[in-house]
């Protein structure tokens, strides 16, 4: 078996949602798809040590929010490597409730899907949702983010935002990249981290020293040298 191929099969990129109670959490999720027309039906596939999964049982109900993409990293990286057990992940972004109680984000969206859950299936480290949609909404009419695109930008291999000028210095200096250990994030020193005030051209090295992952947030240390 060549497990690169699962790589060719074509993925968007959402967060799903559910409650529980008073709480609220989301997850980022790659497995999402209609399965049926009339009516409409989704099914999620989320693994079974998220706390979406719990909420999502205990509610019977969750919603999809299709991102953007244009979404940025840190907005990607608090619902996919943070935990719900740890942090409230709604706490700083913009969302609103659903007709049935999970949140919808209304931020780096551009439509969302809301759904009960009809049926599920125990599929090992997953449970597989079957959903009935309840309500389906476009937020803005933009491109949504792929799975593709997101690792692309993600590995550091999209096209090059590098400046048009770069300082013969900096350029001279050997510009090696880094990968955080943490969550797999490259730092290019080409593409620099914008995001986080850092432009294009910054070697790895002159990074502040309170600089962190855009992703998950883990400090420098965690970062390693990779060969271009
Ligand atoms: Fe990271």
């Amino acid at each position: 078996m060549n497990p690169k191929t699962f790589h060719k099969v074509s993925y968007g990129l959402y967060v799903v949602s559910s409650k529980m109670g008073e709480r609220l959490n989301g997850q980022i999720a790659n497995t999402v798809t209609q399965v049926t027309s009339d009516p409409p039906k989704i099914a999620v596939c989320i693994n079974k040590q998220n706390l979406t999964n719990q909420f999502i049982r205990e509610s019977g109900v969750f919603t999809v929010s299709i991102l953007s993409k244009e979404a940025p990293m840190k907005f990607i990286g608090n619902f996919g490597f943070k935990s719900g057990r740890d942090v409230d992940k709604f706490a700083e972004v913009s969302y609103k409730i659903g007709v049935t109680g999970p949140p919808i984000l209304l931020e780096n969206s551009v439509g969302y899907l809301e759904a009960e859950v009809l049926d599920s299936l125990d599929v090992g480290t997953h449970t597989l949702f079957i959903g009935g949609v309840v309500d389906a909404q476009i937020i803005v009419d933009k491109e949504p983010m792929t799975y593709a695109y997101y690792h692309q930008i993600k590995g550091g291999k999209a096209p090059k935002t590098a400046p048009t000028y770069i300082k013969e210095e900096k350029a001279a200096k050997k510009t090696k990249s880094y990968r955080c250990k943490v969550c797999g994030y490259i730092y290019d020193p080409e593409r620099g981290d914008p995001e986080s005030g850092i432009p294009p051209g910054t070697p790895f090295e002159e990074l502040p020293d309170d600089w962190v992952c855009p992703i998950c947030g883990a400090g420098k240390k965690e970062f390693e040298a990779v060969s271009r």
